[in-house]
């Protein structure tokens, strides 16, 4: 019997492919009628066998096309149309009901292959990609997906690129992407002002730079690197003298073969690179230098116990590193800590003394997306930058926005989140908003969301500091609502939404910096969190933080006011090691400060690990926020730690916990010689037993037994694993961040969660009061 089923299908099921797939299955199993992509969804109406068109449903929904991620497939049946065949029909830009995006996919296997098999039409052809692999966010100009409303529109393909493209059955058919030598982007070496090599002789020519130790600039999926010889110390000095850039860690970039054997011992560590997003994995530099790898440059991450490690993902990365044949730094292009560059004249502009050459092409990037980076924690990958291979994907909520919303983080690590119906979508990591390029990029990137996605959201929700830039965004932005949500209230609430919890928790929000809601800078939390209300129960002691912004880049001066807090103006047995350290001008200004009381109170635990780090006499300065507590965890030993044991003081309405005592006990360690390896192990288990007592104790008064670790400082691994342990070990179940960071690049996902859920609850409040 025929029948006729019209099918929606809804999720991220546009440039993954699925249009093709749906032709050979309905043309496989005899079923006539059409697919199409209708804003952000797949509309396929089928006509057949009532069997085929259930064998299809089944397929369907059994065996997608891998990529896709499908949500749901609804169904209707009507009277049949007498369809002759199965066709794919042109997409309609019908206002979507749902709109989702495809990330950037790293080239797949089979093409790679084609890449570099000689007698392939497209070998050695830098932009070979298929219904798999290849651009797709960063090169996406409007939905839904097809080669017009992208960037590679203005490449018209050619008759045997276009035969693959219309033959159902080769696996380029309806692969938006394609393109060969004759008619895709070209490859161009070029310096500031004149083009010197095109096509496979520019590749020749920036393999030539490169093994010559010079520098170039290599444009790639979603923006520019700046890349080097990671075994050339020179040239990675030279590198960091153009780019102004001391201290912070170069990734590097090993091709497959190689890492396959660096790492064959490592199973965690080679899936992680491996995986289809292809991030920065950060790992252990002796995983590395045990595994006998060739000599990698000790500027690339001086003093740095970690190197962040990536695979190629673009045909162009492949060619390279195939040629060159060893490692290749390649770092963000940017001077300093702007956003990475991402169109031609931008990059020539600021790279023009900083790359010998460049190697870049005619198709344009239109939405910058930076490299994700991934830590390893207990043998899987944590996400520490969620940016290319993940953006703009939607982490789906239980609950659903009544109205579009929008968080547009903090301060650090910037990232905004859009949340329409229950998908909430966030944007590649943007970077610290302290210039007005970053602040551009922010507002920027949240005017072409709202139009890719087709939504204005209506209530924006900001971090409660009045200075930061994202504030101000967050106010010139044409939104009904402005909401402020206090820092870590939102830390929680990202760590909520990403585990879909409806019930209250126990959020423990530990990191650098936020501002509370008395003024202090908090960052050593405990908070009840339930629904959108918020209460503080129990804080890390204040102390004063001893000169404002100065402080996350001189742990010294933490060390100063944690000495005073234990010790009064005496300092204890470590302030004369200290001080020795420090110009005296210097010293007295901060102990005056600290004396007097003056500096804003902090409870933040990234500012005590700063404290800790230089009074065990790691490091006094810090080229970035956060390398001091690196160190600090880095030469932790877990072979024996000592005991220390942090003060709970219950009498107080909001509970206070005194690190006075540990810091006590570790200046009397380290007059007496203790191993600092000892010291800083029992100085991350104290930490993590202070967790468990506090939320055990909380627990008891509230009956909540889940609870959330969230803020930066939980990128420490060591203290994330003692913390967790001891909270299971109490019978609490812990929730920890998956899919989005746990640092300030996860916040936005927060925010916008306190928005959506202040919107339901005054839309359900009016709903009430109407019917009254
Ligand atoms: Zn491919
Ligand atoms: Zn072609
Ligand atoms: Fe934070």
């Amino acid at each position: 019997m025929v029948e006729r089923v019209l099918i929606d299908v809804t999720g991220l099921v546009q440039g993954v492919g699925f249009r093709p797939y749906v032709y050979s299955l309905a043309t496989l199993l005899n079923l006539r009628g059409s697919v199409q992509n209708i804003g952000g969804h797949l509309a396929i109406d089928l006509e057949g066998e009532h069997t085929a068109v259930d064998a299809f449903l089944h397929a369907l929904v059994e065996d997608p096309p891998s990529l896709a991620s499908i949500r749901a497939v609804e169904t209707r049946r009507v009277c049949p149309a007498n369809h002759r065949q199965f066709q794919i029909r042109t997409s309609t830009g019908a206002l979507a009901r749902e709109v989702h995006i495809s990330p950037d996919i790293a080239t797949c296997e089979r093409c790679l292959a084609e890449l570099f098999d000689p007698n392939d039409r497209r070998h050695r052809h830098p932009f070979i990609s298929c219904t798999k692999c290849g651009p797709r966010y960063s090169i996406i100009v409007g939905v839904p997906f097809d080669r017009p409303r992208t960037t590679m529109g203005r490449f018209a393909m050619c008759e045997e690129c276009l035969a693959e493209f219309a033959n159902p059955r080769n696996r380029r058919f309806h692969a938006q992407t394609i393109a060969c030598w004759r008619c895709g982007p070209t490859l161009v070496a070029r310096d500031r002002a004149v083009a010197h090599a095109g096509g496979q002789d520019a590749l020749t020519m920036a393999v030539n730079t490169l093994c010559a130790g010079g520098i170039v600039a290599v444009k790639g999926l979603g923006g520019f690197h700046l890349a080097c010889d990671a075994t050339n110390e020179d040239a990675v000095r030279e590198l960091r003298l153009r780019k102004h850039r001391h201290a912070k860690p170069f990734a590097m970039m090993l091709d497959e073969p190689h890492a396959r054997s660096v790492f064959a011992d490592d199973t965690a560590a080679l899936a992680a690179l491996l995986t289809r997003e292809r991030p920065i994995v950060l790992l252990p530099r002796e995983a590395w230098v045990s595994a006998g790898a060739p000599d990698i440059a000790e500027s690339v991450a001086p003093g740095c116990p970690s190197v962040g490690l990536m695979l190629p993902y673009t045909p162009v990365h492949h060619l390279l590193l195939h040629d060159i044949g060893r490692p290749l730094v390649m770092t963000s292009g940017n001077i300093s800590d702007e956003p990475m560059a991402f169109k031609d004249e931008e990059a020539l502009g600021q790279f023009g003394a900083v790359a010998d050459i460049f190697l870049m092409h005619d198709r344009e990037i239109q939405t910058r997306c930076d490299d994700s980076v991934v830590r390893i924690h207990a043998g899987k990958p944590a996400l520490v930058r969620r940016a290319r291979g993940f953006a703009p994907s939607a982490i789906t909520l239980e609950e659903e926005a009544p109205t579009p919303v929008l968080g547009v983080g903090a301060h650090l690590k910037n990232t905004f989140c859009l949340i329409a119906g229950r998908h909430a979508y966030m944007s590649p990591h943007i970077g610290d908003l302290d210039r007005v390029e970053t602040y551009r990029a922010l507002g920027d990137g949240v005017s072409q969301a709202a139009r890719l996605f087709g939504v204005e959201p209506t209530v924006v929700a900001h971090d409660l500091h009045p200075d930061y830039l994202s504030t101000r965004v967050a106010s010139e932005l044409p939104a009904a609502r402005r909401l402020g949500v206090q820092h870590h209230h939102a830390h929680v609430l990202s760590c909520i939404a990403e585990h879909s919890l409806q019930r209250p928790v126990i959020g423990v929000a530990f990191d650098g910096a936020g501002l509370g809601t008395d003024g202090a800078i908090w960052g050593g939390e405990f908070l009840f969190v339930d629904g959108v209300a918020c209460e503080r129960l129990a804080h890390l002691a204040y102390v004063p933080l001893a000169g404002g912004d100065l402080v996350a880049r001189e742990p010294w001066r933490m060390a100063v006011a944690h000495l005073t807090a234990a010790f009064g103006d005496g300092l204890g047995p470590m302030g004369a090691v200290l001080r020795q350290r420090i110009t005296p001008t210097l010293w007295n200004g901060v102990r005056r400060l600290v004396a007097r009381g003056m500096g804003t109170p902090t409870s933040s635990v990234g500012r005590l690990f700063d404290a800790l780090a230089s009074l065990l006499g790691l490091r006094d300065r810090a080229e970035y926020e956060g390398q001091a507590a690196m160190e600090l965890e880095s030469i932790a030993s877990v072979e024996s730690a000592r005991d220390y044991v942090f003060d709970v003081n219950t009498t107080l309405p909001v509970w206070a916990i005194q690190s006075a005592p540990v810091i006590r006990a570790i200046s009397a360690d380290l007059a007496g010689d203790i191993p600092r390896a000892q010291i800083a192990c029992g100085f991350h288990r104290a930490l993590g037993t202070m967790v468990a007592d506090v939320a055990s104790r909380i627990a008891a008064h509230t009956g909540v037994r889940d609870v959330v670790l969230t803020g930066g400082v939980f990128q420490n691994a060591m203290l994330t694993n003692c913390a967790a342990q001891a909270l299971e070990a109490a019978g609490l179940t812990v929730f920890l961040h998956e899919r989005v960071p746990c640092n300030d690049g996860g916040l936005s996902l927060g925010q916008a969660l306190f928005a959506a859920r202040t919107a339901r609850a005054e839309r359900q409040l009016e709903e009430r009061v109407a019917c009254a």
